[in-house]
């Protein structure tokens, strides 16, 4: 029987579009390898080197349009770049946010707010990672978060708290939902929200205190906490009290992103699985050779591939400017699934050495797992299909 190096290559692509960015991606990368994430998973370490490297390639300026700065690529090419970093073995989460908070900037800051930021971010100057929405009483239910923001003259004032806020440690701008008009004042419990793009660097230690959480993965995630932060009322995005619309229209976006991660994790699992399946000999043959271990992994690959078609109808779909909420939530249920498909698939071709950390599986689980929590839970995917897909009553 034939062993791994006789076998032709794994390839997963349906024709692999933007082959120029995928090579320059896996360069880029090929200088990361798992050993350096591994470092950092063990010391909770920020990739500064990798992202500074992605940034230099211009690759994190890749949704900011050309007039300022940036490469004004299609979302697809930028869910390129995540899905070949999850690929290669690395993680994006450090840098990913920058992609997908850039749309509320786009859509909805005024020409000042983007002509202040928006170059000097596509220069690498200034950092947008942090995104701060989820607070630790109030969780998926967005609506009744309490965090304030109180307009007094030429400022508004913060107080509350966040959680989970990634990066924040690492960013010089973060985007803020807080609540401007009390939730018993408003007629519907959407309003009465808006967004803000805060200067951290001016608000760290007056009003603004940043605690990192020490989490299962090496997300440089925090709690933020607000003390009468008070910053200028020019950093309001969008109308006041309409600030849930201007993330919404951000989130098919950061599906679509996302969900590419989960895709390039599922490829990264195969191969890797596929690779030691053929190489690991037990009673003198490969043990790809039995079923028990080619079937987790040839049902893994099959739920990718569907996956991978219903994310590229999505991104494409995006793109046309048609209404993709069904896709864009779609997909990034199926990627995550058949993310973590592959990662029990590979955790199990590989037995004992699973849990032996040079081999990346045990990390690489651990991270793709996250994928089926944040930043939206299976659970509340599952809601938006029944109800707004399939006409179900709303169930919360
Ligand atoms: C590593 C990591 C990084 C993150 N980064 C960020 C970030 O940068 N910025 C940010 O704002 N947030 C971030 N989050 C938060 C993330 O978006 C939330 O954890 C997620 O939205 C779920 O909220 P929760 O944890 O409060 O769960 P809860 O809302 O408390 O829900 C707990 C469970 O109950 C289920 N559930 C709740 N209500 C219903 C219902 N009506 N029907 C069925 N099931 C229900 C949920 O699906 C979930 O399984 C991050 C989280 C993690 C783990």
């Amino acid at each position: 029987m034939d062993t791994g190096s006789e076998h032709a290559p794994l390839t997963l692509d349906l024709g692999e579009d933007y082959p120029e960015i995928r090579d320059s991606v896996r360069r880029v990368c090929a200088d990361f390898p798992g050993s350096y994430w591994r470092d950092l998973d063990q010391r909770e370490a920020y990739p500064g080197e990798f992202v500074q490297a992605m940034t230099d390639s211009g690759f994190l300026a890749a949704l900011i349009p050309e007039e300022y700065g940036g490469a004004g690529l299609p979302l697809r090419a930028a869910g390129v770049v995540l899905e070949e970093i999850h690929a290669s073995g690395g993680n994006a989460a450090a840098a990913h946010a920058q992609m997908y908070t850039m749309g509320t900037l786009l859509r909805h800051g005024s020409p000042a707010q983007k002509a202040r930021y928006l170059p000097a971010i596509a220069r690498g100057e200034l950092r947008l990672q942090a995104f701060g929405v989820t607070e630790p009483g109030t969780g998926s239910d967005t609506t009744r978060l309490k965090t304030r923001a109180v307009r007094d003259g030429d400022t508004y004032v913060i107080n509350g708290q966040k959680v989970w806020t990634s990066r924040a440690l690492y960013s010089d701008l973060m985007l803020l939902l807080a609540r401007t008009t009390p939730l018993d004042q408003v007629a519907k419990r959407t309003e009465g929200l808006s967004v803000f793009l805060v200067d951290m660097r001016e608000a760290v230690g007056h009003g603004m205190s940043i605690r990192p959480i020490h989490a299962m993965i090496n997300h440089n995630t925090t709690e933020v906490f607000f003390d009468n932060l008070r910053i200028p009322a020019d950093s309001l995005i969008g109308d006041e009290g309409k600030g849930l619309r201007c993330i919404l229209d951000g989130m098919n976006a950061e599906r679509i992103l996302i969900s590419h991660e989960s895709l390039g994790d599922a490829k990264w699992f195969i191969r890797t699985a596929v690779k030691y399946a053929n190489e690991r000999v037990v009673f003198d043959r490969p043990i790809g050779k039995n079923q028990g271990i080619q079937f987790p992994i040839a049902r893994a690959y099959a739920q990718t591939r569907a996956a991978e078609l219903v994310l590229r109808s999505a991104a494409a779909m995006f793109e046309h400017a048609l209404p993709c909420g069904e896709q864009a939530n779609l997909s990034k249920l199926l990627t995550a699934e058949a993310a973590w498909e592959a990662a029990e698939a590979c955790m199990q071709t590989h037995g004992g050495f699973a849990y032996a950390r040079e081999y990346d599986i045990e990390r690489k689980w651990r991270e793709a797992r996250v994928q089926r929590t944040a930043p939206i839970s299976t659970n509340l995917i599952l809601s938006y299909l029944a109800e707004h897909v399939l006409g179900l009553p709303r169930s919360y």
